[in-house]
């Protein structure tokens, strides 16, 4: 693991959407990184002005007593200095908001979906698809800005990813279903009503489907003459919220181009390590996929912090009598499926010096 940055100091990183629920999995994750430091804290008008204590409701774990003192500011480029900015805003706010810190010449790592898709924004698992940082040159170039934004996937697209980018590497899929069964965490906070979540299965998550039927594509297609060369397989996604605090659970059943039996895909995910690029990054798990030959593993309570939470577990896989196999996977949505990994996105654009100049 690289421990320094060759200057030896820590670069400082704004959190916009600091109060909310990946707001706050971002400054657990960044506690002790050792090359980024919290340096402000931004949300909403209702919490500017106030010191972060009193502006969130703190949901888990210690919080440092400078961090909790800190008055949080306005997601406005003229309050927020840094140059490093993670964005946990609201999807109601976050598409304008994060355009005028890239105009602003900041480098925006975004969990929102405003610009996932869009042509010219990496959509970056860095152990997946890590060559489509290269789109942050075109990006730069077409817009005219120094800055820029790259975006993470939704939370339960990106568990899949994981899980699927071994078997479409080596055998090509052509039709996947998904069918989620997602945490309360992943609806932020206050999130679903208790009333609503105990005891209970809620099976429609406002714009979750299309959102994993169309990023799984982005994510797992190559990068050909500066633009993505999107996956050609279909996706039919199922989504659901269950009682559950973290971890999105993942059923995939998947066809591929040519006959693959559970072995062969078993074979492909076990000795799976993800590009090569994010090895060795501060919040690179050792393995970002772990496959459990248990038969009733992956389980949402006892995987859900494997690789302190960045490491996604699959398991039961077996033969799909309609397609060719299906498989169970785990991933947790805060970590993984939000603020790690986009905190692994940093990592990866420092490491290849992709940094905005200063
Ligand atoms: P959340 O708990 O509702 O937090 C939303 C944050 O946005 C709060 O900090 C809030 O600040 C801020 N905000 C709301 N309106 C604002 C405004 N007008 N101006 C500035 N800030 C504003 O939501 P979350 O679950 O943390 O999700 C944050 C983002 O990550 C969303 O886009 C979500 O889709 C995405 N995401 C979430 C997950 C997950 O598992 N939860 C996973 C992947 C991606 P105040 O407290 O001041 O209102």
């Amino acid at each position: 693991m690289i421990t320094t940055l060759p200057t030896g100091r820590r670069l400082p990183v704004a959190i916009l959407g600091a109060t909310g629920a990946v707001g706050q999995t971002f400054i657990r994750q960044l506690a002790g990184h050792p090359w980024f430091e919290v340096a402000e804290l931004a949300a909403s008008d209702r919490s500017a002005g106030k010191p972060y204590a009193e502006a969130c409701r703190w949901l888990e774990g210690p919080l440092a007593s400078e961090l909790a003192s800190r008055v949080v500011v306005r997601c406005d480029p003229a309050e927020v200095k840094s140059q490093i900015v993670f964005s946990a805003l609201d999807s109601g706010v976050a598409g304008e908001v994060e355009q005028s810190f890239a105009r602003a010449g900041r480098m925006v790592l975004s969990n929102a979906k405003n610009h996932r898709m869009d042509a010219d924004v990496p959509l970056v698992i860095p152990e997946v698809n890590a060559p489509h940082l290269g789109l942050l040159e075109m990006q730069r170039q077409k817009r005219g800005w120094t800055g820029g934004i790259i975006t993470n996937a939704n939370c339960a697209a990106t568990v899949a990813a994981v899980a699927m980018a071994p078997l479409h590497g080596a055998f090509g899929i052509s039709r996947a279903v998904v069918f989620t069964m997602q945490s309360v965490s992943g609806a932020g906070y206050p999130g679903v009503a208790s009333l609503d979540i105990l005891g209970n299965v809620i099976p429609y998550i406002g714009e979750e489907e299309p959102k994993v039927e169309r990023e799984l594509g982005k994510l797992l297609g190559g990068l050909t003459n500066g633009a993505v060369d999107f996956a050609p397989f279909k996706v039919s996604a199922h989504t659901n919220r269950v009682p559950t605090e973290h971890g999105h659970l993942v059923c995939l059943s998947l066809e591929f181009n040519r006959r693959v039996s559970p072995d062969e895909a078993m074979e492909a995910m076990c000795v799976w390590r993800g590009h090569e690029a994010a090895r060795g990054l501060p919040s690179a798990p050792e393995l970002p996929l772990v496959v459990t030959r248990e038969p009733d593993r992956p389980q949402t309570r006892r995987d859900v912090y494997a690789g302190g939470g960045m490491t996604v577990t699959a398991g039961r896989i077996r033969q799909d009598p309609l397609f060719d196999i299906k498989l169970v996977a785990l991933g947790h949505n805060t970590i993984r499926g939000a603020a790690g990994g986009s905190i692994l996105n940093a990592e990866l654009l420092v490491a290849r010096g992709l940094l905005p100049p200063a």
